[in-house]
């Protein structure tokens, strides 16, 4: 089977997580949540007194921490200097301040340069996750899904996913963090020319997968 490599961007809340993994798992291949190296940046800033709203002081200290991202779809893990990050990574102080951080060109240009080589490395192919994978990181990618959701949806995806927390506030948080992952001057939220755009809001997780399942297969077998 030709190694195939799959880039799936949107903004939050869509089912990009669940539907990159699930895919991932299904067709025997890699899986790499970007958005989870961004949070690990973020989370070492905050550990180390960096003050995360100087954008120099955090271009100073972007190459510090060791990031490492395990890619097998049934058990993705985030180390940073080699401790485990996945739980701390999600706290709502990360997610506050995430934007800030992945906005400095430095912090993108160290976290580009480590997903290509994650991407390369990946020998049966690889689902890459985030907000400028088709457009940035891997405009090469054989397949390339745009997934959306009306704002209502998203919000009370994630609200089930932060078990029981308030629908309105989780709405307005994440409007304001992809108004900010969106206008950011490098390689913001975007869709890119050739994606496919997919609208889950009246979809089930299930049949976002299918849909994505089977255009991996055409594109495989067009190929
Ligand atoms: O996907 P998740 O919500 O965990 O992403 C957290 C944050 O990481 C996003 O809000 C965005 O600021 C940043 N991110 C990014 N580029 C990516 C993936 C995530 O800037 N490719």
């Amino acid at each position: 089977m030709e190694s195939v490599i799959v880039a799936i961007d949107g903004p939050s809340g869509t089912g990009k997580s669940s539907t990159s993994k699930a895919v991932a798992a299904k067709l025997g291949l890699s899986y790499l949540d970007t958005g989870a190296q961004y949070r690990a940046i973020t989370w070492w800033m905050i550990s180390n007194g960096v003050d995360v709203t100087d954008a120099d002081a955090i271009a100073s200290a972007a190459g510090k921490p060791s990031i490492v991202s395990g890619t097998d779809p049934s058990h993705p893990t985030i180390t940073v200097d080699g401790v485990d990050a996945s739980g701390p990574i999600r706290e709502q102080d990360v997610t506050a301040k995430v934007s800030a951080v992945s906005a400095v060109p430095e912090v993108r240009a160290r976290i580009t340069e480590l997903q290509r080589s994650i991407a390369a490395g990946a020998e049966n192919g690889i689902v890459v996750e985030g907000r400028d994978i088709g457009t940035t990181v891997l405009p090469d990618a054989d397949l390339k899904i745009f997934l959306t959701a009306s704002p209502e949806a998203r919000a009370a995806r994630r609200s089930g996913e932060l078990k029981g927390a308030d629908v309105h506030a989780t709405r307005e948080a994440l409007i304001k963090r992809d108004a900010a992952d969106s206008s950011r001057k490098t390689s913001p939220l975007a869709k890119a020319d050739d994606a496919v755009e997919v609208d889950t809001t009246d979809l089930t997780l299930q049949q976002v997968i299918e849909c994505v399942v089977t255009l991996v297969e055409e594109k495989r077998a067009a190929t």
